[in-house]
């Protein structure tokens, strides 16, 4: 099959080379050497060792995926791929996941929400099946060789590095999100979408939430004012700010509008769930019931303690005041405060070090039957290199093992 008669006696001509030994970079490696044992197939790395995300990736335990198994329910977590993943996702799907790496001797489990670890709980695990597998099916992985150049001549692909020429016949680029090989791809005239941060948290510097690290709430809705942007989940307040799911979501989901607004924007809780409405009658109710009762001290609608009392001062109802003492303008001051409280975000930082980025390779150049360039036969892509990110939960792998698989049987038939 090797079709590269220039190259023939040189030792750095294989069938197939990934570029990049990331969890997509391996992933793809191993299956398309699985797949077809005829097929020579190298892995450049520019690092000194691989798969140094999966290392670090859920606090060190490594989110593999996450245990939604409908393809129509599993696309809705990506705001960038949504569409582009549904027809991948009915080829090679989370069960599957699991399914490879149980043959492998690396059973998972699923956490209460969905999240799905090793049963080690330790992401080594998940690095020793990949290397052990690499070993077996004689993927050659070559370190400290980082591709600075991609070229094309005949039938070949010719990959640069600082001291050497790789050739191909085919290639896999599994680069991540790294910004030099964006520009490479952009001389194969190749679409790059602005990269910007996704998974964050919101800054907030506010005296109702001063002093009150550790408070969290539920189930809250959260939107960005001025924007479409909403969303519903647990609130977690922070020593800097606002987090947890219900914020995540809304970074991923908003990753470009918020980085357009460079990170400077209002946005409206609703602690309670309620329209202001219904919790003014609500109110207006306790008013009758807890007349005699301080408003400060009781909390109410189920929010933390530590939280109502700061609203409650938000509202202009001093410490004292008991429900009988307050006045309308103080009643619908709390409905406000409890309904659609405003703060204001400036700034962001990163969740617990996880961050994906968001943009890449423009979808509309990917054939998503195989994951090949649109634009160039036998030039292949996987993983995050690609504009598609997800919220946290596993997805991103997910969306490596998938692209991987995909782009390895194309290649391997
Ligand atoms: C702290 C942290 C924790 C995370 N935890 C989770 C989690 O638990 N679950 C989850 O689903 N997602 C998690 N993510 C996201 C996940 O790690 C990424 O989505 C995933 O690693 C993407 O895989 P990839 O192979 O596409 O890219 P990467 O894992 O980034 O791999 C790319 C590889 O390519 C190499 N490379 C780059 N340029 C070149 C070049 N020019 N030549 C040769 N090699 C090159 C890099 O050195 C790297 O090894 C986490 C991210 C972070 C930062």
């Amino acid at each position: 099959m090797l079709n590269l008669q220039r190259f023939f006696n040189s030792m750095n001509t294989f069938n197939v080379i990934i570029i990049g030994g990331g969890a997509a970079g391996f992933f793809t490696a191993i299956n398309v050497a699985k797949q077809n044992p005829d097929l020579k197939v190298a892995v450049l790395e520019k690092a000194k060792t691989g798969l140094q995300k999966v290392k670090i990736s859920g606090g060190g335990r490594c989110n593999v995926t996450h245990a939604e198994f409908i393809p129509q329910e599993l696309v809705t977590n990506y705001p960038r791929g949504e569409k582009e993943l549904l027809g991948p996702f009915h080829q090679f799907m989370t069960g599957d996941t699991m399914a490879w790496f149980e043959e492998r001797g690396v059973a998972l489990k699923i956490e209460d929400d969905g999240r799905m670890f090793p049963e080690s709980n330790s992401s080594q695990t998940i690095i020793d099946c990949f290397l052990k597998e690499a070993e077996k099916y004689k993927v050659e992985v070559i370190y400290s060789s980082g591709v600075l150049n991609i070229e094309k001549h005949d039938n070949a692909w010719v990959l640069q590095t600082k001291t050497e020429a790789f050739y191909a016949e085919k290639i896999v680029v599994a680069t991540g999100s790294s910004v030099k090989m964006w520009d490479i791809l952009k001389t194969l005239n190749h679409t790059i979408i602005n990269p910007v941060p996704s998974l964050f948290t919101f800054n907030v510097t506010d005296k109702r939430i001063k002093n009150i690290p550790g408070v969290a709430v539920q189930n809250v809705t959260v939107k960005v004012l001025n924007t479409n942007l909403e969303s519903t989940g647990p609130l977690l307040v922070t020593h800097v700010g606002f987090s947890a799911p219900s914020i995540l979501k809304l970074s991923a989901f908003g990753a470009v509008e918020l980085a357009e607004m460079n990170y400077d924007f209002d946005i409206e809780i609703n602690f309670i769930q309620q329209e202001f409405n219904q919790c003014l009658d609500v109110l207006k109710q306790l008013k009758q019931e807890l007349a005699k009762k301080t408003v400060f001290k009781f909390a109410q609608f189920g929010i933390p303690k530590r939280l109502w009392q700061k609203l409650v001062l938000a509202s202009k109802i001093e410490e004292s005041k008991t429900w009988a003492d307050i006045n309308k303008t103080q009643l619908e001051n709390l409905a406000t405060q409890l309904t659609k409280a405003v703060f204001q975000v400036k700034g962001k930082s990163t969740f617990k070090d996880e961050f994906v980025t968001a943009g890449g390779v423009d979808l509309k150049e990917i054939n998503f039957k195989t994951f090949e360039s649109k634009l160039h036969k036998n030039l292949f892509f996987a993983g995050e290199v690609l504009n598609i990110d997800a919220i946290t939960g596993g997805f991103n792998f997910q969306n490596a093992w998938t692209s991987g698989f995909i782009a390895a049987r194309s290649i391997a038939d």
